[in-house]
């Protein structure tokens, strides 16, 4: 048999792969990217399914619009319009099968074989999945401290014309936690707005903010070609697949209803309704707190068990919110080689390499802290301290 090149270049995602090592129940595993399951308002979601079904009957189980469930994109748009000022209604926003989808159907709107995409290094690995089965060139830039290397964004866009879109996650971006700050959004939007491209902010961690101030979007509110990204999956529940994109451009917008119509016809409407049934009737916001006081005592004490037992070496961020600590080791030291050291103490976390779309044996690693306590982050931390420190003496 044969198989496209699309797919055979295309690489398996390489965390789901080592989760199947990591998962075992001895290990602490810092590796995956899980909301933490107890933040998930099972009760209440009860409740609304048992509504929606009483009030909506069968249209929970039928066919349904393609852009997506007009009461959900209502409430998204005014969350928009209350929470940034933006000026979108029901009619810019389009629901998607969880953000992963947003993305993959961006590709498909955008990119023939060998257009270019400008990403974050190192950024998101479910982006890089679902861009290349368009078959794109990457162009990587720099991810620093407070966002992309804008130097070397704007060479990147001056000397290749075909780049048809930049990809970012402007707040606690995955894989490193940080977050851009207000002078390099403005310095990026100033840069972004003289070239023909699309501008695509893909923020799932946005609300998960537990310190510092929200910041206004690099492009959203402002930029024409701007798709903002938002999801469900880390403030409610990642299990109903709901995301959804933000746009005022309707061009954008109508490719996509064409993509979106010839995979899947439509998003789930039995989720769409019970989460917007959900909306009505909870406290959202209480909820979000919630998780937020949650992460953020997690991270404290990753935090605090890191400056404790990682050798001084060793950079790490200092997230505002979100999931994720990124560290980097010394250069030279490969994070793929401690990992394997690491796993035989029974403590896992991702190495950098699968967040580069040109991996080179790198010196950096992910670390999760929303799916473990105070004291087993500690330990887990400790240890992999320890194996940092003989590998750094080697
Ligand atoms: N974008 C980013 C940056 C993510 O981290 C994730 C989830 N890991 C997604 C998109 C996909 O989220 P979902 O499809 O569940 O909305």
């Amino acid at each position: 048999m044969q198989f496209s090149n699309k797919i055979l270049n295309t690489p398996s995602s390489f965390i789901r792969n080592i989760l199947k090592v990591t998962d075992s129940p001895n290990v602490i595993s810092f590796a995956g990217g899980l909301p933490n399951p107890i933040s998930f308002p099972i009760d209440a979601l009860q409740e609304a399914i048992n509504n929606s079904i009483a009030h909506e009957g069968a249209k929970l189980f039928q066919y349904s619009t393609t852009q997506g469930y007009l009461p959900l994109r209502e409430m998204i748009a005014a969350k928009y319009r209350k929470n940034f000022g933006l000026d979108i209604d029901a009619s810019d926003v389009f629901i998607t099968t969880g953000s992963q989808q947003a993305l993959e159907i961006l590709g498909k709107v955008f990119l023939n074989k060998g257009d270019g995409v400008v990403m974050e290094a190192p950024g998101y690995l479910g982006a890089i999945q679902a861009f290349t089965l368009a078959e794109p060139e990457f162009y990587p830039v720099t991810l620093e401290e407070d966002g992309l290397n804008v130097a070397q964004l704007e060479e990147t866009l001056k000397n290749n014309p075909n780049i048809k879109f930049i990809y970012t996650v402007p707040n606690f971006q995955n894989p490193t936690g940080i977050t851009y700050s207000r002078e390099k959004r403005d310095a990026i939007y100033e840069v972004v707005k003289n070239y023909d491209v699309a501008l695509i902010e893909d923020d799932p961690y946005g609300e998960l903010r537990f310190s510092g101030e929200a910041l206004p979007y690099i492009g959203a509110g402002r930029l024409q070609n701007s798709v903002l990204l938002g999801s469900f999956s880390k403030t409610v529940t990642p299990g109903f697949r709901l995301g959804y994109i933000v746009t005022k451009n309707k061009e954008i917008l109508s490719h996509v209803e064409t993509a979106k119509q010839a995979t899947d016809l439509h998003t789930n409407i039995f989720a769409q309704m019970t989460i917007a049934e959900y909306l009505t009737h909870n406290a959202y916001e209480e909820h979000v707190n919630k998780i937020i006081e949650l992460y953020n005592t997690q991270a404290t004490a990753m935090l605090n068990a890191i400056e404790k037992h990682f050798p001084k070496e060793v950079h790490y961020t200092k997230p505002q919110g979100g999931m994720f600590i990124w560290a980097t080791l010394p250069e030279g030291i490969s994070a793929l080689e401690l990992f394997e050291e690491s796993m035989a103490a029974d403590v896992a976390f991702v190495p950098g390499d699968p967040f580069y779309t040109h991996p080179n044996n790198v010196n950096t690693l992910r670390l999760n802290y929303t799916n473990a306590t105070e004291e087993i982050i500690e330990e887990g931390i400790q240890r992999l301290g320890n194996i940092m420190k003989q590998f750094i003496e080697k």
